[in-house]
């Protein structure tokens, strides 16, 4: 029996956080959705928004966003904390950007010194070191953990962590800190990553990936969209899914042209 796919994306916030181009991330979703005859429903979550629609969404996306808009979404954000953790715990996918993530985490400091609690998911936290500080800005080249490499984690898909190189553009002030239960999403080769310290790029969190990587992302990491999708369709249908292939060529020329001006063999 053929079944009709179908997908809701929720989109935190879209007014407020998408300052870095992130909304292309979710163009990608839809369109390699649509590509496979999987139908796409996009829904902004914002204030208005019920708790019974943002129960409804099968993957969630959010972008990044200045200091500013942080404060001001996370006044609303607070109140959908217990049922984004209850999606995320359901391994419902995820995909949070820079100043999403840094939401997501225990709390974000911001460069006036100001505390954001945040929603807990990721046990990590963010300090910005104030405005005289340099933003950690640039091309940033990262690479998945291999399997020997990720601690025994199997919630990860074998498709991301096959040493997979991730290209994109980062540019926040935030110095983000993982936690002891936290997992690094990939590894720096090149860029600052995380805090430009430990060469930790983003974290992981069951089908939660939370990085720095502006770009957008998912126009030249198609792995990571697919993944998403595929997570996300096999929570909602509760079977395995293999995604149609489609053809990458050009995503991953643009991809390694990236890579190789950073001396990056892809
Ligand atoms: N305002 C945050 C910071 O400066 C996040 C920036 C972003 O989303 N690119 O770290």
């Amino acid at each position: 029996m053929k079944i009709n796919y179908s997908l809701k994306i929720g989109w935190l916030y879209p007014q407020l956080m998408s300052t870095y181009g992130d909304k292309g991330n979710v163009m990608v979703l839809q369109k390699r959705c649509e590509w496979r005859g999987i139908k796409v429903e996009i829904l902004p979550i914002d204030q208005s928004t019920s708790d019974k629609e943002l129960q409804s969404i099968d993957l969630l996306f959010g972008g990044g966003a200045q200091d500013r808009e942080q404060e001001i979404v996370m006044e609303n954000l607070r109140s959908k904390k217990k049922i984004i953790q209850d999606l995320i715990e359901e391994d419902v996918p995820a995909l949070f950007v820079c100043g999403a993530p840094q939401l997501m985490g225990k709390y974000y400091e911001t460069a006036e010194g100001r505390r954001i609690e945040g929603l807990g998911i990721f046990d990590m936290h963010t300090k910005h070191p104030g405005p005289k500080d340099d933003r950690l800005i640039g091309n940033l080249v990262a690479q998945g953990y291999s399997s020997s490499e990720e601690q025994g984690d199997e919630s990860r898909s074998s498709r991301l962590r096959s040493n997979n190189i991730i290209v994109g553009f980062e540019n926040h002030g935030g110095r983000t800190f993982l936690g002891k239960n936290a997992k690094a999403f990939a590894k720096v080769l090149k860029g600052f990553g995380n805090n430009g310290i430990d060469l930790t790029e983003g974290v992981i969190y069951k089908n939660a990936i939370g990085c720095y990587l502006h770009g957008p992302l998912l126009p030249k990491n198609p792995i990571i969209a697919d993944y998403l999708i595929q997570k996300a369709l096999e929570v909602k249908y509760k079977k395995k899914i293999h995604l149609a292939t489609l053809d990458d060529s050009l995503e991953e020329k643009a991809k390694s042209a990236i890579a190789q001006r950073l001396g990056i063999r892809v």
